[in-house]
């Protein structure tokens, strides 16, 4: 069954002033969607265009030579994406709570110095990639991954990805990545984030 570009969960301008309206139809229109056209293009007609995207990016190594960059780029744009639309909400920031509240407690100190290490990922990707709070098997830890990879590809289970590319922030922050990442904080929803923790 070919990918589709989720509808979004909130409005277009849902997110402003953190997150403008023209970002996100370009993001979700565009973006994402051309994420999703070059995937059904590389997958069609093969035996692996009913595998979805999460299980394709952790079999990454049993792909066709031919078609392993392509799928590795455009399903994990897909994946990626449908993760972050749902990470973020016009309801969103604050603090996480309850038990994973608690772990991060645990394994950062404070969720602050949570956001403080994903920011710092953020800001030293270079160029286009992503920064993840994610479950390593043992605790949470924060990574950042380049271009479309998703932690999933390593073993790790993704909790919550920030979207460090210039088309994510462009328009309204330029090329101040940090304010952008600071407002981002805004919107995150952790309620979502929380619902991934207790499936790990
Ligand atoms: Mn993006």
């Amino acid at each position: 069954m070919a990918y589709k570009v989720p509808d979004l969960p909130y409005a277009y301008d849902a997110l402003e002033p953190h997150i403008d309206e023209a970002t996100m139809r370009a993001h979700h229109d565009k973006h994402h969607q051309a994420y999703v056209d070059k995937a059904n293009a590389a997958l069609a007609d093969t035996e692996w265009e009913d595998v979805r995207p999460r299980e394709i990016l952790t079999r990454l190594d049993e792909l066709p030579d031919d078609l392993r960059d392509t799928v590795r780029n455009n399903a994990g744009g897909q994946y990626n994406h449908c993760m972050f639309w749902r990470s973020m909400s016009p309801d969103g920031g604050g603090e996480p709570d309850g038990a994973l509240g608690e772990a991060i407690t645990t394994a950062f100190g404070s969720a602050d110095e949570l956001k403080s290490l994903l920011k710092t990922a953020g800001v030293n990707r270079f160029g286009s990639g992503w920064a993840w709070l994610v479950h390593d098997g043992s605790g949470l830890a924060v990574v950042s991954t380049p271009n479309q990879d998703n932690p999933v590809t390593g073993g790790q289970t993704p909790l919550l990805g920030l979207d460090v590319w210039e088309h994510a922030y462009y328009l309204v922050y330029q090329s101040r990545r940090p304010d952008y990442i600071d407002a981002w904080f805004s919107v995150v929803n952790w309620q979502t984030v929380a619902e991934r923790f207790a499936d790990v």
